[in-house]
């Protein structure tokens, strides 16, 4: 695949134009069934050879800076079928404990019997490198990590692993490559849940794994089998909304960096998690390795104010549990995305109750803020009316 050098916000709008496209967009293809006398490879949906999948494979392997990259139909077929084709019985992986609950899951309920080993460590790579066996195949790590947005020294991470020979996998959901490109630091394999940032209006599922054209082939090997592939239309979705990827996350970057400052400044609010600030401890590598902040912020409100009651409050601002749509959206971690971790594990992860995560949408920023000033002042007055809804057991 060709690379041109050119900027994200180009590469957005222009990877992935098919010459043989008449019109300046590329068309949708949706057969399942192909001639193969008339092809030099065979194509087939579950191949990941299609047209349209390789039109978003294009995009995202110019984005990311690699040299191939596979579409999966959800962020989690991407990572299980990448981490299966990483990892045979006997082999050890390190992994940070701060890392999406699907992912954590995975690993706790299935590794044990497929026999491979794993150690969760503190989320930096000074823990992540020392934790390492010579047994350990893989390294694998997510910055900024959900919810906390704690930061991964990306190159420090790359060049540790690679005098092991050991491969790293980056997680890259809440960055996208408009605002970091691992593989760029040296990572091997660069992994997304395209129903997030990529997709950006909430309306479809999507994964994806950039690497090298060595180890696609491996990844691909396993794929074939596992059939995690992702149909015409919606790589035809996926492909429109890239085009506005570097607007809208950096508009997102934007709103995100004025409502973690003035979150801040209230006193109904205890604490604020964004790489972008300070005194964030991550900030001095999130400066260096990425060039904007991110949208997804994280704030514990005073004690005393109900992180439920504050949901139920915002007006604006919808409490769903996904993240990177153009809409701002808000969770309570404890009670969605890690509801499934043991009490203890998640405590000391620092993620109680009060903790509330934000997915800062592209709305006017003044609205987003208004909306949270008058959700805290109803909590605080005691005038939300109490109606406690049970989440589903989701990961
Ligand atoms: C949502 C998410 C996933 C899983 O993606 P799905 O598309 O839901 O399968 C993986 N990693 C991160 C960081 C996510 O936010």
């Amino acid at each position: 695949m060709k690379h041109h050098q050119r900027s994200q916000e180009t590469l957005s709008v222009h990877a992935g134009k098919d010459d043989r496209s008449i019109g300046v967009v590329n068309a949708i293809e949706p057969s399942s069934a192909f001639h193969y006398f008339d092809e030099q490879t065979q194509l087939y949906p579950r191949y990941f050879n299609t047209p349209n999948q390789r039109i978003v494979a294009e995009q995202l392997a110019q984005l990311e800076g690699a040299e191939a990259s596979l579409v999966f139909a959800s962020g989690m077929a991407a990572i299980s079928t990448t981490l299966l084709s990483l990892l045979a019985p006997g082999d050890h992986i390190v992994l940070q404990e701060a890392l999406y609950g699907g992912t954590d899951a995975l690993v706790r309920r299935e590794f044990d019997a497929l026999g491979i080993e794993y150690t969760f460590t503190d989320c930096n790579e000074r823990e992540l490198l020392a934790a390492t066996k010579p047994n350990t195949k893989v390294i694998y790590a997510e910055t900024p990590a959900n919810p906390l947005l704690e930061i991964v020294d990306l190159q420090a991470l790359a060049e540790g692993a690679r005098r092991k020979q050991i491969i790293t996998v980056v997680d890259n959901t809440f960055a996208t490559p408009i605002c970091q490109t691992p593989i760029r630091s040296g990572i091997d394999i660069v992994l997304h849940s395209g129903t997030k940032y990529l997709s950006g209006h909430s309306d479809l599922s999507f994964g994806a794994a950039c690497t090298s054209e060595l180890l696609y082939k491996r990844i691909l090997d396993k794929a074939v089998l596992h059939g995690g592939n992702v149909n015409a239309l919606t790589c035809y979705l996926i492909e429109r909304s890239i085009k506005t990827l570097a607007v809208r996350v950096q508009r997102q970057c934007e709103n995100a960096t004025q409502i973690a400052h003035a979150l801040s400044e209230m006193d109904s609010v205890e604490k604020v998690y964004y790489p972008g600030l300070k005194r964030h401890p991550g900030y001095e590598i999130a400066a260096s390795q990425m060039s904007q902040f991110g949208g997804m912020l994280s704030f514990t409100l005073a004690e005393g104010l109900s992180s439920q009651d504050f949901l139920q409050a915002l007006e604006l601002i919808t409490p769903a549990m996904s993240l990177g749509g153009v809409e701002s959206t808000v969770t309570v971690p404890a009670l969605t995305s890690h509801k499934a971790m043991p009490d203890e594990q998640r405590r000391e992860l620092g993620i109680h109750e009060g903790l509330v995560r934000l997915s800062v949408g592209i709305e006017n920023v003044s609205e987003l803020l208004a909306d949270i000033t008058q959700a805290i002042d109803r909590t605080r007055s005691g005038s939300v009316p109490k109606r406690r809804v049970q989440v589903f057991d989701a990961l």
